[in-house]
């Protein structure tokens, strides 16, 4: 397919050069032009504008956050303003739910399809094609986004016919994956303190009830105190936390643990963590007990 791929960040620089792979002809374009360079090299096509990435049949985008999504999407020489009628725009940021239904609503405007589909897995997991990828939007659109989400993702999940089901469903799992992280930070200051060997530790609950991959992961990094450098940096898990509880709000559902964690991301960028992985919220409990 003729596609474009905007937003080369720790995601998307692996999940574009995993379209280049799948044969896909690919062209990139980042508001910092810098990192384009290795997937030039590999025989992508540098575009100037966003629009100008949104001339093919689909473009996808993998972008921080809902502000620099209504920029590249919204704003001038945009992704709405360069594809054409019946072409397709897939979402892959982690945004808010309100934001995913006005895209939706501006695209249909425009007679273009839109496809929500968020993913999860760290860096590594894209640049290997390993994401889990949760889409959403109208069959039609889906089945038109399928041969790019298959390229990017080791399993495809839809979840509704609306795209904001897909970016309701992904806000969970962070929630999900953040209260993991402080908990097994209380846990560990607890045993820690208690003068038990941590990675001993570890090695018995991830080979007996708690051997899903969150807590090998999450576990082994608070257990190494290793925050730096970020896979997934704090501002962004603060994001994801301030957007569960937006959507919490707005569909009436309280959600105390929420905004439990939302505190634990304010008390780590308070104390200088702005560069950090988001699991170094993990390090907080032993920060409290003296550690
Ligand atoms: P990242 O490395 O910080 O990359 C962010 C990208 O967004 C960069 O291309 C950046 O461009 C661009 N950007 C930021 N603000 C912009 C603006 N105002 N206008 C235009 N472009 C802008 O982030 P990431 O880790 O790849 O995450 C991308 C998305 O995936 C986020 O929604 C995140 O929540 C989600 N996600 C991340 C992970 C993870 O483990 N990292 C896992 C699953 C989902 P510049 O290069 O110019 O800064």
């Amino acid at each position: 397919m003729k596609l474009g791929f905007i937003g080369l960040g720790q995601m998307g620089a692996g999940m574009a050069a995993n379209l280049l792979k799948a044969g896909h002809q690919l062209s990139v374009y980042n508001r910092s032009p810098g990192k384009a360079d290795a997937l030039l090299a590999q025989g992508a096509r540098l575009a100037a504008t966003p629009a100008e990435a949104s001339t093919g049949e689909a473009v996808v985008s993998m972008l921080a956050d809902d502000e620099a999504v209504e920029a590249v999407v919204l704003g001038e020489h945009g992704v709405l303003a360069g594809l054409g009628k019946g072409a397709l725009h897939v979402s892959c940021s982690t945004i808010s739910v309100a934001l995913s239904e006005r895209l939706a609503a501006a695209h249909g405007q425009a007679g273009q399809h839109f496809v929500a589909a968020p993913v999860f897995g760290r860096p590594d997991a894209a640049a290997a094609g390993k994401l889990f990828v949760i889409a959403g939007g109208d069959e039609g659109a889906v089945a038109q986004a399928r041969p790019i989400l298959e390229a990017l993702g080791q399993r495809v999940f839809v979840l509704g016919a609306a795209p904001k089901a897909a970016n309701l469903v992904k806000l969970s799992g962070n929630f999900l994956i953040a209260s993991v992280i402080e908990a097994l930070g209380e846990a560990i200051a607890l045993v820690e303190k208690g003068g038990v060997d941590v990675r001993e530790y570890l090695e018995m609950l991830t080979s007996t009830l708690f051997s899903a991959p969150v807590y090998k992961t999450y576990g082994g990094l608070i257990a190494a105190g290793k925050f730096e450098p970020a896979g997934f940096a704090a501002p962004l898990g603060a994001k994801d936390i301030r957007l569960t509880l937006a959507a919490a709000e707005a569909l009436r559902v309280p959600m105390p643990v929420a905004s439990l964690l939302r505190d634990r991301f304010l008390t780590l960028l308070a104390n200088g963590g702005e560069r950090l992985d988001w699991s170094a919220i993990g390090g907080l409990a032993a920060k409290d007990a003296g550690g």
